[in-house]
């Protein structure tokens, strides 16, 4: 099956008591047993829920895994990654990393006992360098945020496997749509189901795909341990929001290619983060291991002067300002006061996050009404 067949249909069966097309919201704690032990293979709603295992069979067939895991949030499903792990192991993750998992791995993870190297991922020999005979995962964002860096998975995979260490990548920017991580070598992938997947800005919601049985096995029991798992009611929406999610991706790249190119020609932009543009670093990989580039551009204005970005930010009528993306509305967002604003000046600079810096998640309006809000803004 493609993958437009697979986003309408995967994991999803006519409900068996009625013939209900769409999976019922199976909004129950627990399940009648007829006997001790006699049951349907549902006992109690955190171990398992029929609206969420719909949901879980849905993405791992976008994923090309064989199992699906769902948690409460994103950030809980990378915390189940963690608790594969014991202390004195060691991970090997980007430096340009999302800011919540750095908060996990930093401050959570290292007081039991797990240790953490962040590294430019852009280089492999800078993963072989930090790898020892500890390191039980290397964890890769790719593309990255803000700065839309591509890091080349295949690459990573076989440095996981010569090391016999795990790997997890964070699909959360490119979507099932435009990559998948388990075809090119990964062990795990991790959405924050709250962006593309769900779509539709309304839900909070994590999930893992794997292929390997073993692997499925342990996280399950985390999960059903730990207890981060969603509700049904979130799981529908979800369900519901995947069944345009190639309509919506194709839509986001088609926008995403037209503002690159007016961003790319306009007199007060300096620089232009998009993975499309020939000119991005790492094209050539973009174009090796994605579909497509996405609508996750950032830019910067000539000039570098802070209230420059805060007039820009404050002027769009179409792209609202927020935190998060992957939604069907645009909207933007300065990294310098909002997601990387924990982090000192200096150091923000030298990774490259100016001043100046605006990052859009372009949504799927119509690509003229956004190209003109842009240019008003930035006039
Ligand atoms: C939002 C996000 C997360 C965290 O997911 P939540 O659903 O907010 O917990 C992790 N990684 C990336 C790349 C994200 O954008």
């Amino acid at each position: 099956m493609r993958f437009g067949t697979k986003a309408i249909h995967a994991g999803v069966e006519p409900d068996p008591t009625t013939g209900a097309i769409m999976t019922p919201i199976y909004q129950t704690s627990t399940y009648v047993q007829a006997a001790p032990g006699d049951h349907k293979g549902y006992e109690y709603s955190r171990t398992h829920n029929p609206t969420r295992t719909a949901l879980q069979n849905a993405l791992a067939a976008l994923e090309n895994g064989r199992h699906g895991l769902c948690f409460a949030t994103g950030m809980a499903s990378i915390d189940a990654i963690c608790k594969l792990l014991k202390p004195g192991d060691e991970v090997v993750s980007t430096n340009d990393l999302y800011g919540g998992t750095y908060r996990l791995f930093t401050k959570i993870f290292e007081g039991f006992g797990l240790k953490f190297k962040f590294v430019d991922m852009g280089d492999l020999r800078n993963v072989e360098a930090a790898i020892t005979p500890n390191t039980k995962l290397i964890w890769a964002e790719t593309p990255t945020n803000p700065l839309l860096k591509i890091i080349d998975i295949a690459g990573l995979a076989a440095i996981a496997k010569k090391q016999g260490c795990l790997l997890g990548v964070d699909n959360t920017f490119a979507s099932p749509y435009l990559q998948n991580p388990l075809d090119l070598g990964a062990d795990i992938i991790m959405h924050s189901v709250t962006k593309y997947l769900g779509g539709h800005s309304d839900v909070v919601m994590g999930a893992l795909v794997v292929k390997d049985d073993a692997l499925a096995e342990r996280l399950a029991f985390i999960q059903n341990s730990s207890g981060a798992t969603p509700g049904p009611q979130d799981c529908f929406l979800v369900l519901r929001g995947l069944k345009t999610l190639h309509l919506r991706m194709q839509r986001h790249c088609e926008n995403g290619a037209v503002i690159a190119d007016f961003l790319s020609k306009h007199p007060k932009v300096d620089r232009v983060y998009w993975p499309g543009l020939p000119a991005h670093p790492n094209h050539t990989v973009a174009r090796a291991q994605m579909r497509g580039f996405g609508g996750m551009i950032s830019f910067t204005l000539k000039g570098d002067r802070m209230e420059d970005a805060t007039r820009v930010l404050s002027s769009t009528k179409l792209f609202s300002l927020a935190e998060s993306l992957g939604g069907v509305e645009s909207l933007l967002g300065h990294p310098a006061s909002m997601t990387h604003a924990s982090i000192p000046r200096e150091e923000r600079l030298r990774n490259g996050l100016a001043d100046t810096l605006i990052r859009l998640s372009v949504g799927v309006e119509d690509a003229e009404d956004l190209v003109a809000d842009l240019a008003q803004a930035l006039g």
